[in-house]
């Protein structure tokens, strides 16, 4: 790994608009330094709006990984012994300057992930929720002291931070899903590398800007960039180093599952959140109108690329056509497909060609079993290869594949039930257990499906369920450990205990 401190490189940056960004990097960074990979190999990060070069970064390999881990073991000997006010008060600059610069860490969410700007404007706050509340929460990862069953001895129960933590996000939340990650694990004492997906690393680089500025010392966030096709053999390093304790992830089963593999040759403790296959349920007694418009948000967020997006929606037989028809209305109405830069554009393009590929098969396998596209059901060639037209289908059969699988894509599949005990077996006839959606008006029912749903999160009556208080997280192959919440940064500790004794004489 070459090692640089250079300022914001301009050179390869294609267009004025992207010349404009200043948090924009081109380099990794390593040890508090802006580094190139080892090789000096670089890959492009391109728009998925439009194909346009935002910039290139270093492609980096398993030694630059190596290095990476290297500096972090070294940052973690003094971190860890840090004061927990004092963790908190570098969470909270780093909060501080992230908040005054919502918009440009918005615009380069939207540069490459192609969402929307408001909703990029909403992933920075919903970030930034999670600095600010570890920056409150460092101060009260608290152990215990249990009472003894011996006399004169004492049992202390202490937290204490588990080393390094390898962070591996993916490209639908590229800020949130590492503010959610690092704010939690450097409230704990911990230090980290982090690997962005290699579509997004700009906003990890940015970040990482904005942590050196705001104080955090050298070799604590380590942000490395690589190319998918290095992604194994880093991610290999980065689960098996022996200075490595914790590996937390964010992406699919498919590879949390390879990573789950690796962290067990060496015991590591690992943080997964993998994919959903989200249920939303409506009962007749429902404030439909209601339900409608949390559908929307729980569904065409991200354009469905979100692991909490509702996937399956079970409608009740009494109330079935009226959601139907509310929910096509509301995606002509509201649905409006296009870069995420253009003025009222709501959906913006899939990320890349990959998920228009898996959506448009799901898609046109339920069409060619008998479902029925009441709207869309297709990309829009108009606006680029990217663009899936935001689709409703009807006269789906939970066995459809469409149904089966997380589509992460801006897909409504609706079937219809009839009793709650038949809503429950399909709901949780699946491998996946991350989030789950039910409207109902009925308190006792709500309970019931609040108990019963086989999934890590139940919103009852809401569409939105994700903050920096509660815990994240799913059961099944949805993952392991939570996110958020106090237990979220308990997550990246070890309890130690203590037995006192002989101190009596
Ligand atoms: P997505 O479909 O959202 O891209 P992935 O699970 O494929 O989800 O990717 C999430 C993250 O995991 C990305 O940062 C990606 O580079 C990384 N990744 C993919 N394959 C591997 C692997 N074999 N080892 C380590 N990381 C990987």
């Amino acid at each position: 790994m070459v090692l640089l401190r250079v300022g914001i490189i301009k050179n390869l940056i294609t267009s004025s608009q992207y010349r404009q960004m200043h948090l924009l990097k081109n380099l990794a960074y390593v040890n508090g330094e802006w580094a190139k990979a080892g090789s000096n190999v670089v890959y492009s990060i391109k728009n998925p709006a439009d194909d346009s070069v935002i910039a290139e970064v270093p492609d980096m390999d398993a030694s630059d990984a190596k290095c990476a881990i290297d500096a972090a073991a070294n940052a973690f000997v003094t971190w860890r012994w840090t004061t927990a006010k004092e963790r908190s008060r570098i969470l909270r600059k780093w909060y501080d300057l992230c908040e005054q610069n919502t918009e440009e860490l918005a615009k380069l969410v939207t540069a490459e992930s192609g969402k929307p700007l408001a909703e990029s404007r909403g992933e920075i706050a919903y970030g930034n929720s999670f600095l600010e509340w570890y920056a409150d929460t460092a101060r009260h990862i608290n152990g215990e002291i249990i009472p003894s069953p011996w006399p004169n001895k004492h049992i202390l129960m202490t937290r204490q931070p588990i080393g390094v933590v390898s962070v591996i996000t993916p490209w639908n939340f590229p800020f949130a899903m590492i503010t959610r990650k690092v704010g939690a694990l450097m409230a704990a004492g911990c230090t980290c590398v982090v690997k962005p997906s290699e579509d997004t690393p700009l906003t990890a680089l940015a970040a990482a800007e904005l942590a050196e500025q705001a104080g955090v010392p050298k070799g604590i966030f380590n942000v490395i960039t690589t190319s998918r096709k290095n992604a194994a053999s880093v991610g290999k390093v980065l689960c098996e180093d022996h200075a490595v304790g914790c590996i937390s992830f964010t992406g699919s089963t498919q590879v949390g599952k390879i990573l789950y593999g690796l962290a067990a040759n060496g015991i590591k403790k690992v943080a997964l959140e993998l994919g959903g296959n989200a249920p939303f349920i409506v009962f007749p007694s429902a404030d439909i109108e209601h339900a409608l418009d949390q559908a929307m948000l729980a569904k065409f967020r991200n354009n469905g690329q979100a692991c909490v997006g509702a996937n399956r929606f079970l409608i009740h037989e009494d109330v079935y056509d009226k959601f139907v028809k509310g929910m096509k209305d509301r995606i002509s109405d509201r649905c409006v497909l296009g870069p995420g830069t253009k003025e009222g554009v709501t959906c913006g393009p899939l990320i890349n060609l990959n998920q228009v590929k898996n959506v448009s098969k799901l898609v046109d396998e339920a069409i060619s079993q008998g479902a029925k596209a009441l709207i869309g059901g297709k990309v829009r060639k108009e606006l680029g290869d990217k663009f899936y037209e935001s689709t409703l289908l009807v006269n789906v059969k939970p066995s459809m594949s469409v149904f089966t699988n997380e589509v992460f894509g801006p897909v409504v599949s609706c079937v219809k039930f009839s009793t709650e005990e038949e809503v429950l077996k399909i709901a949780n006839s699946t491998r996946s257990g991350l989030a789950s959606y039910v409207f109902t008006k009925d308190l006792g029912q709500a309970f019931r499906m609040s108990t019963k749903l086989e999934f890590g999160m139940v919103g009852i009556n809401d569409g939105l369920l994700s903050a920096a208080e509660p815990a994240f997280g799913g059961i099944k192959e949805s993952g392991i450990g939570r996110e958020g919440s106090k237990h979220g940064a308990e997550e990246y500790t070890e309890l130690k205990y203590t037995l006192m004794s002989g101190l009596d004489k």
